[in-house]
């Protein structure tokens, strides 16, 4: 059982080591990966358990348990994100700030899966191009903290890290290695209903889709999104009325992927597996089998090599907390085989970008790395130029996945303390985001929402009319970062949709 080297000192010595880009130390000494090498690492976000016999309890029993995702389905998913890198689809990719075990249920998966397959429609037909959709789900647990602690009834607290580490409940507050195995059962009993959910027929498009718009207040913005809904239906009728809906079409089902940030190493290291990619079907296989994704595209070549896949999530991120170059989390993820996701906020230096992609991706794969920028409406133009720019001069230019995340960099707390996001800061930032790109010859590849299909008030404005006001009452029901509500994802998109065609 590895130590985890200690903060302050191991940060010291990290910070003498120089780390080519190859992964071979500048002083001679191979660095080599394991999925336990990020425990040599200084780390941030580190859990504490005070029982480390049942951690090593906990992590030998997820070891024992089967993947919950396969690489056969990283790869298709890598497929279609290398798609993304190159302009011709586009990514949505959204899900609640953090899940709890609660959230575990039928009509909270149901609802987040209808509102994703909804938007991505409304996407394919602003962007004109194919949407790869990715939940924030089935394993979105643990919540980096800005605090370790915080004060409740005039005491200090552990403050609450997400259902994997502790509890919600003040007095559950001590990490809990049994935590660990519950996340695995709750995201596989995700995962299982996602699966069961498309097919059965959740994102069959012969049955009517409930736009609900009866909310827009004003006639003219309801007048563009009817007309975006109209066209939307009308396209699906026409490909019955022309015979092209058949069982082969594709219109049965869709793809829809899953992620969370790879925050908690134990667990994630726990679930990553040397495995090698099925062989690709046959190729009398006319139609993939139909489910979570789709089979494996017949051009693909056989995977004969064996590769590590986090076989937690087909998706995974490294947070901004967490990104830097001689730490722990950046360790891990140079490892692993799936596509992944680096967060990139305001602190981000434009001159550290190119050296962590050359950790991430040193063999320059197209779509391998997303990277996912959240700096916030007033901060994006002044920071989002530099570091588009220090890629493209780099030999990752044309590799990554330009992405957008309008949330993180735009929480504000109301006057009374109450964390929100207003929905004008949202668009604009988005909206700047496209502009910038297409200013500097590069392309906004995608969206990063956090989003629920729930009726909840923790975001302000959109056509609902939401006021600071609605926040306080018992709509607001996030206990971490407030999410879009179902109304106001669904506009976003309407909102991005008129953007791809102006
Ligand atoms: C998040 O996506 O919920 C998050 C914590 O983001 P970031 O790492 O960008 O702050
Ligand atoms: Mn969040």
């Amino acid at each position: 059982d590895p130590v985890k080297a200690p903060l302050s000192k191991a940060g010291e010595a990290a910070a003498e080591l120089k780390v080519a880009p190859n992964g071979v130390h500048v002083n001679g000494e191979t660095s080599r990966w394991t999925p336990s090498s990020w425990t040599t690492k200084p780390i941030k976000q580190d859990v504490i358990y005070e029982d480390r016999a049942a951690v090593s309890k906990a992590l030998a029993k997820l070891e024992r348990c089967p993947p919950i995702v396969t690489p056969t389905e990283i790869c298709k998913l890598k497929e279609r994100l290398r798609d993304v890198a190159l302009g011709k689809a586009f990514l949505l990719q959204g899900g609640d700030c953090a899940e709890l075990f609660d959230y575990c249920n039928s009509n909270m998966i149901e609802s987040k899966i209808k509102l994703l397959l909804q938007m991505s429609l409304v996407l394919i037909y602003g962007a004109g191009k194919p949407v790869v959709r990715i939940a924030r789900m089935a394993g979105q647990f643990a919540k980096p903290r800005s605090s370790p602690t915080e004060q409740y009834n005039g005491r200090t607290i552990t403050a609450f890290r997400g259902d994997n580490i502790n509890g919600y409940d003040p007095e559950e507050r001590a990490p809990d290695p049994s935590r660990l195995v519950s996340a695995y059962f709750h995201s596989a009993a995700t995962s299982n209903y996602i699966r069961a959910s498309l097919s059965s027929g959740i994102a069959d498009l012969h049955s009517p889709l409930d736009w609900e718009l009866g909310h827009v207040k004003e006639e003219g913005i309801k007048a563009k999104y009817e007309t975006i809904v109209n066209s939307i239906t009308e396209s699906l009728s026409f490909m019955k009325t022309v015979g092209a809906d058949t069982a082969a079409s594709g219109l049965e089902t869709v793809e829809l992927y899953t992620s969370h940030e790879g925050l908690l190493l134990e667990y994630e290291q726990s679930l990553t597996r040397h495995l090698k990619k099925s062989p690709s079907p046959h190729h009398h296989h006319q139609h993939p089998p139909r489910g979570l994704p789709n089979g494996t595209h017949p051009s693909s070549p056989p995977e004969e090599t064996k590769q590590y896949y986090n076989t937690s999530a087909h998706f995974l991120w490294i947070g901004d907390r967490t990104r830097q170059p001689d730490g722990a989390h950046i360790e891990y993820f140079r490892g692993i085989a799936n596509p992944i996701g680096l967060k990139i906020g305001p602190s981000m230096p434009a001159a550290d970008i190119v050296p962590l992609l050359d950790l991430l991706n040193p063999a320059h794969e197209i779509g391998k790395i997303t990277l996912i920028t959240r700096y916030g409406a007033s901060a994006i133009a002044a920071l989002l130029p530099a570091h588009i720019a220090a890629v493209q001069a780099s030999a990752h230019a044309g590799t990554v996945i330009w992405q957008c995340d309008p949330m993180h960099g735009n929480t504000r707390s109301t006057p009374t303390g109450v964390k929100t996001r207003h929905f004008e800061n949202i668009l604009s930032e988005v909206g700047d985001a496209m502009r910038i790109h297409k200013d500097m010859g590069s392309f906004l590849g995608g969206v990063h929402l956090e989003l629920t299909g729930e009726a909840v008030t923790e975001c302000v404005g959109g056509s609902e009319g939401l006021g600071e006001g609605d926040l306080e009452g018992g709509g607001y029901k996030s206990f971490c970062d407030p999410r879009l509500n179902e109304k106001q994802a669904l506009e976003l998109a309407f909102l991005v949709a008129g953007g791809f065609r102006k």
